[in-house]
């Protein structure tokens, strides 16, 4: 296989790439800016199938929605429809979370099928394939784990999460620092159980080299994984969560020299006055390297409304610098999520992503909400809802109840304050 020519090589050059030039055209921002942050490692290009998206400072705050199989719901069609819903509601990416029945052939037919770049966590399959052939994940091999990393990134996998800042010296931070929420990444689980019972390092840091060789062989992301984040707001930003950031803070610099592209993953579960806090933390120590935030759950009292908790989150992450959302459903903490929970976590994430830019000042973020504003006012039932994000629930909920007065809404009828206010006022709306 030839070597391909690595967006960050190309930027440091002061080269604008193609991939440059289309994500600046659709942020409407300047293609030489984007091009140095690119080289500053600030904003990372995701490809996939001659699709590109910039994430990062200075574009607007994407959204991820994780789908996949789990070993107690495998159903390849209906992760597909997920897929969909998911895309149809806005969603920037997908992470394929796959944990059984064919992995691969999921993998592939997600990708095949998705217009939006796809990422993994291939330590899954490396874990879940252990237990298969040898019966347990300790028994998992070395050698396996790269394997199928490379397996993910022939298939066109655009980024994949990788736990590397997971090391002996975090457990031992976490052994010295006790936790009520233990760990609840499955990846950081399976690693951790991994490196105690073969008293080994983590592959994925000692081995780090290895991943860069193939992370520059496909210009694929690497997505550091925060194997150690809390699992609940008891444990929020403590030092086994502190400890793997330094690391990554390290890892990041070093895929930079190697010209690879890195996203910071952070928690989790963090109360609302120590958001603000875990952003300038991964900025400061990760230099400035987009921050992908899994919610954040602000709270850890509402199952089954855990896209509201990670909404309120993620606006103000957003709003604080972070760069990409992960979404949560409201099956969070209960289930595998079905197609109807995968469209309100996008939904929310979405409006999460978009209250944070308008606080950021992305250009023009605003200008919808604008037009939906003049259109409330001047109550253009049509246009309200082209704009809406939800078109299907803004009908439903505009027609819950017979409408006598198809100017006005039931929720104060005859009595429209807006109508009453313009008569007395005659104010004309002005744009
Ligand atoms: S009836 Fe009330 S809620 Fe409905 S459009 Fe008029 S002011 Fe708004």
């Amino acid at each position: 296989m030839k070597s391909i020519m690595l967006e960050k090589d190309i930027a440091k050059k002061g080269i604008v790439s193609g991939a440059v030039k289309k994500i600046a055209k659709e942020e409407d921002i300047n293609p030489e800016e984007l091009a140095k942050k690119v080289a500053e490692g600030k904003v990372i290009i995701l490809k996939h199938r001659g699709k590109y998206l910039g994430v990062g400072e200075g574009t607007k705050t994407k959204v991820n929605a994780n789908i996949g199989t789990s070993p107690e719901v495998c159903d390849i069609s209906l992760e597909i429809e997920k897929l969909k819903i998911a895309e149809k509601y806005g969603t920037d990416t997908v992470m394929d979370l796959s944990t059984s029945g064919d992995i691969d052939k999921i993998r592939k037919k997600i990708i095949e099928k998705s217009n939006v770049p796809v990422g993994t966590v291939p330590i899954y399959q490396a874990a879940i394939e252990a237990i298969h052939k040898k019966g347990a994940i300790i028994k998992m091999d070395e050698d396996k784990i790269f394997e199928i990393i490379e397996k993910h990134a022939q298939d066109g996998v655009s980024f994949i999460t990788v736990h590397c800042g997971l090391n002996l010296k975090s457990i031992e931070r976490l052994r010295k620092n006790p936790r009520k929420s233990l760990v609840v990444s499955r990846g950081g689980a399976f690693l951790i159980s991994w490196m105690i019972s073969n008293e080994k390092e983590n592959p994925l840091y000692k081995n780090y080299d290895r991943l860069l060789e193939i992370a520059k062989k496909y210009d694929l992301v690497l997505s550091l994984g925060d194997g150690l984040r809390p699992g609940g707001i008891i444990d929020s930003t403590d030092s086994a969560q502190i400890e793997e950031l330094l690391t990554l803070g390290e890892l990041t610099k070093y895929a930079w020299e190697n010209n690879v592209q890195v996203i910071i993953e952070g928690p989790g579960h963090i109360p609302i006055n120590e958001i603000e806090t875990n952003v300038q933390l991964e900025k400061k120590i990760c230099h400035n390297a987009p921050f992908y935030v899994l919610g954040p759950i602000v709270c850890d009292i509402a199952p089954g409304y855990d896209h509201i908790t990670s909404a309120i989150g993620g606006a103000i992450a957003a709003w604080k610098g972070a760069d990409f959302l992960c979404y949560v459903t409201p099956s969070e903490h209960l289930s595998l999520p079905g197609i109807e929970e995968v469209k309100e976590g996008v939904i929310a994430a979405k409006i999460a992503a978009h209250a944070g830019d308008i606080g950021k000042g992305i250009k023009n973020i605003k200008e919808l909400d604008f037009s939906m504003d003049i259109a409330r006012t001047e109550r253009r039932w049509e246009e309200e809802m082209k704009i809406a994000l939800d078109k299907e629930k803004f009908k439903k909920l505009r027609n819950k109840f017979p409408l006598k007065n198809k100017d006005v809404c039931t929720m104060c009828g005859k009595y429209c304050a807006i109508k009453i206010v313009k008569k007395y006022l005659g104010t004309k709306v002005i744009c």
